[in-house]
Order: structure tokens, then sequence, then C-alpha cells
């Protein structure tokens, strides 16, 4: 295992126009790691999410993933160093198959044999999602789109898979079995950050979290911790 942490966030600053919505932050993750970051509606966890992906642009700090700032890279070459954001809504490609959205992930590659393997992978690993390969996309289950949403990010090969919200608007029963899937890919050793407004699932699944208010960070901690936390009991936890 390597000492320099995967990513690092050094007070970093997002900004929409003169609103900023992160404030200087600072967290990191080491190799392997499963963390995850919670916080009320607004708190600044998707915009942080967005800024790390590439997807939106930073306003001042350090972002260091594998010990190197990585603030000008456009997306898509964060993406081909292993950094796959899956994001709120899931993003999934609608009018197309299943197949074809888990064929997206693998745009920026050219290993092709490696990338048939890792669709057996990503097959053995969510069965449901092979059963409806050629199914158009729209036309899935929302746990079965999240599903997608995830198979379609690990076919990037990611090294940190950052996942926004991925219970979002889903049924107790099959935001178990996301769950369960995301427990694979930690098993994998891929590193994940994961926001979370399911204050409970998230402290109790991760070994580390960062609790996030108004665009700073205002407590970190293990699950456990956090979760024996009063004021974390109190605000977030339904106390
Ligand atoms: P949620 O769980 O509701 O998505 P969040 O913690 O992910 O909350 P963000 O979506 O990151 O929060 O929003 C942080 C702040 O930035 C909020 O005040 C929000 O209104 C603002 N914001 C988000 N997107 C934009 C945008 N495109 N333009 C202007 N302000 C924005």
């Amino acid at each position: 295992m390597s000492a320099t942490p995967l990513l690092q966030l050094r007070d970093l600053r997002v900004a929409y126009g003169a609103i900023e919505a992160v404030k200087g932050i600072s967290l990191e993750l080491a190799h392997g790691e499963l963390v995850s970051l919670i916080g009320a509606n607004g708190a600044g966890k998707t915009t942080t999410l967005n800024a790390i992906a590439g997807t939106l642009g930073t306003a001042g700090g350090e972002l260091l993933y594998e010990g190197k700032g990585i603030e000008k890279l456009p997306a898509h070459l964060r993406l081909r160093r292993g950094l796959a954001l899956v994001p709120e809504g899931r993003g999934i490609f609608t009018r197309l198959t299943v197949e074809e959205n888990l064929r997206m992930g693998a745009y920026c590659r050219r290993d092709h044999d490696a990338v048939e393997a890792d669709l057996e992978r990503v097959f053995t690993m969510l069965p449901r999602v092979k059963e409806r390969l050629q199914q158009v996309a729209g036309t899935l289950s929302g746990g079965e789109q999240q599903m997608v949403a995830i198979g379609r990010a690990l076919l990037s090969r990611p090294r940190l898979l950052l996942l926004d919200e991925p219970s979002m608007g889903l049924a107790p029963l099959v935001v178990e079995k996301i769950f369960e899937v995301i427990r694979s890919v930690a098993a994998e050793g891929v590193t994940i950050l994961l926001v979370e407004q399911n204050a409970n699932l998230a402290l109790e699944f991760s070994q580390r979290a960062y609790v996030m208010e108004s665009g700073r960070i205002t407590l970190a901690g293990s699950g456990a911790e956090l979760l024996a936390d009063p004021k974390v009991r109190a605000a977030y936890l339904g106390e």
C-alpha cells in the first residue's frame, strides 16, 4: 500500500459565479478506503464530487490525485486515469440499450480484450443487468438504472469511484442490493467516495466519513465514531 493518499483535497473552493458553494474543504482518501460524505441538502456534497470528477472547475485550493495536482485536467483525462463518477440521478442514456450504456463506460479504452473481460466481471456482479442487455435503459426500474450506472462506471476500470446518492428514490430492499454491489466493488480494492443523504446507512457502511455543512467540513471520524456523536445523531439521524 502506498503512503501517498489516492485523493487529497486541500482547502478546496468551488463557486457558481459569485456564490461559493464549497468554502475551503480538506479531506483525503487512502488507497482502498470506503469513505462517505454526508450532510443536509445544499451542503455542497454534489458540488464537491463534480469538482473532483472535473465536471466543475475549482476556484481555489488543491486537488491532488496520486499526489499530483489535477485541477486543470479535463474530466475525460481524469476518467482515463481511473477517476469515475456515478452522478446524482444516474445519468443513464435512456434511449440506448443497457449494453450500449455499459459500453459507453469504456469509450476511452483501447484495450478491447480487457473491456470484454470487464463486461463479464460486471455481469457476474450484476446478474440482473445481464438479463436485460438489449432492453432500452429508460424502461428499467430505478434500482436497475442505478446498477447500470455503476456498471458503466466500472467499465472505465476506476481506481476511485465517486458515487452521488446511489440510494436516492429507491425502496429499502433495492437500496440494500445496491449497497451489496458497492461492497463487492470495494472488496475488489476500488477506493470509494460515497455521497449519501441517508446518514445512518452511510455511516454504518463506511470506514470513515466527513460531515459537510454550508460548504465546510464540520466533523470527521470513523463511521462508528460519527454514529455515536450526539451532534450527528441530533442533526442527521433524527434524534
Ligand atoms: P443535495 O443533496 O440537495 O444535492 P448537496 O450537498 O449535494 O445537496 P450541492 O448540490 O452541491 O449540495 O449544492 C451546494 C450549493 O450550491 C447550494 O446552495 C446550491 O443551491 C448551489 N448550487 C448548486 N448547483 C448550482 C448551480 N448550477 N448554480 C448556482 N448554484 C448552485
